[in-house]
């Protein structure tokens, strides 16, 4: 997939008086092609995301095809706190062991890019991934292990003031964004 804007993207939300957009940007897996590293997609069932979408907020992307990753691809996971990623102090290593940390923070930094320029004031995001997870992430080991913490995603978005949820909190993504339109 490509990360076009979805044609739903075209009409959104705005601030009374602003005319500031204000949109949802969403993992481009949910509810999307299967463009998971292995090949899968994440099934959302829920009357909010219908009504996000019949509303024209959601946009999505995915950070690690903006990267260049294909799919399938190897899975990939860090150690220690999202923010060591980005000083350089813990490297996101393919289970190959290739080291992808670059392309990883490349892929993050396109997503802020795209997010801001369609006015995006939260995300929705699959978590557990080391790109989108928002409240765990995997921990390194390629053993199944998790710990509390951000992907690269959502760590920039969040540090770009972009509330970020999981795809399992939609009813609190949905009073968020509601609280910013009112
Ligand atoms: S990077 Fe994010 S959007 Fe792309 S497949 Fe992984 S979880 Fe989904």
């Amino acid at each position: 997939m490509e990360n076009e804007p979805l044609p739903r993207a075209s009409k959104a939300t705005h601030d009374r008086g602003s005319g500031r957009r204000r949109r949802i940007l969403a993992s481009g897996c949910i509810n999307g092609p299967a463009i998971r590293y292995n090949q899968t997609n994440v099934e959302v069932v829920s009357p909010i995301w219908d009504r996000w979408v019949a509303e024209d907020l959601v946009v999505q992307f995915c950070a690690e095809l903006a990267a260049g990753f294909a799919t399938p691809r190897p899975p990939a996971e860090f150690g220690g706190d999202v923010r060591q990623v980005f000083d350089g102090t813990s490297p996101v290593r393919e289970d190959t062991g290739r080291d992808v940390t670059n392309q990883f923070i490349d892929g993050a930094q396109r997503t802020v890019e795209y997010a801001l320029e369609q006015g995006c004031v939260a995300a929705v995001l699959t978590d557990g991934s080391p790109s989108c997870g928002s409240t765990y992430v995997y921990d390194g080991s390629f053993s199944g292990a998790t710990h509390t913490g951000m992907g690269v995603v959502a760590q920039l978005l969040t540090d770009n003031g972009i509330k970020v949820f999981p795809e399992t909190q939609l009813e609190a993504a949905d009073a968020y964004i509601r609280n910013k339109t009112s």
